[in-house]
């Protein structure tokens, strides 16, 4: 090195592997029944999901893509292998602390939705906050600013049934976004939406990603996909691929796809 030079610039501090991730998931193995009926539905998975980012899971049906998003929202147990979300390991929390951080911290899309039927749009979505002491008018308040975010203002007051599959979902995202969730898991949230919808719901978690949270979406499309900072791809239970890291992609993606869409270029073949 030449004198009078400074060394050579270092990362510092700045990379996503420095800050502590929200969820971790360590060497998770996750196997179903034994015996000539064992499945071992993920095997040896590790992943880690920093705040302000966005992780892709694509793979063919059966892959271990629903299992592995259950272990990491604490709805199911690994066999083998640790969840750690924001540096608390899953094993060590009681029934009753894990559901509050359940409903305090994570915030979970299902396939299916799991609306409950007797509540209104704005009811299911206030729900986990009253569950956890919320005044009921505050409750309310935020459910209808969740709402208001997936374009749902006007059916505040509806019951599931007399949504659309569409707006059942949406519904279903608001519940997973209110409140101070800081790890955001759907499973195929797009699998009910047209694609202008889809675009719209997927422009809302890359937001709630952008200011903060964790996010981990299951998709079949790869254009929803883009949205990500990167993709994982399961097979058999194992991580087979992985795109580079590179945070901010997914916003750049999200914007180019929004541009597309509104172009017209947004047909898909569902
Ligand atoms: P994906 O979401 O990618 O379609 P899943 O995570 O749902 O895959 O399932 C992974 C594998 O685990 C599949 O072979 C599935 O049949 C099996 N599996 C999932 N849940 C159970 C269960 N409760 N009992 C037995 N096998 C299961
Ligand atoms: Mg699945």
């Amino acid at each position: 090195m030449t004198p009078g030079e400074s060394t050579p610039a270092e990362p510092s501090g700045e990379t996503a592997g420095a800050r502590e991730p929200v969820v971790a998931l360590r060497d998770l193995t996750r196997v179903h029944g034994s015996g000539e009926t064992e499945v071992r539905a993920l095997i040896g998975i590790s992943l880690e999901v920093a705040s302000g980012e966005l992780v892709a899971v694509m793979g063919p049906s059966g892959s271990g893509k629903s299992t592995l998003l259950s272990l990491a929202g604490g709805l199911d147990t690994p066999t083998a292998g640790n969840v750690v979300v924001e540096g608390v390991h899953l094993s060590s929390l009681s029934k009753r602390q894990l559901a509050r951080l359940r409903r305090t911290s994570i915030g979970y899309v299902f396939q299916d939705f799991n609306l409950i039927p007797a509540l209104t749009a704005a009811e299911n979505v206030s729900l986990p906050l009253e569950l956890d002491g919320l005044a009921v008018r505050k409750a309310r308040r935020q459910a209808l600013a969740a709402l208001d975010e997936v374009g749902l203002t006007e059916l505040a007051d509806r019951f599931p049934d007399e949504m659309s599959g569409g707006q059942r979902q949406r519904t279903a995202i608001a519940r997973a976004l209110i409140g101070r969730r800081r790890l955001v898991l759907a499973d195929e949230p797009t699998g009910a939406l047209d694609s202008q919808t889809s675009e719209a719901v997927l422009t809302v978690l890359r937001a709630r990603c952008d200011a903060g949270a964790a996010g981990i979406l299951v998709t079949h499309e790869p254009r929803y996909a883009a949205y990500a900072d990167r993709t994982v791809f399961l097979r058999d239970g194992r991580i087979v691929d992985e795109t580079a890291r590179s945070v901010g992609a997914g916003r750049t993606n999200a914007i180019a796809n929004v541009n597309a869409a509104s172009v017209g270029a947004g047909a898909t073949g569902e």
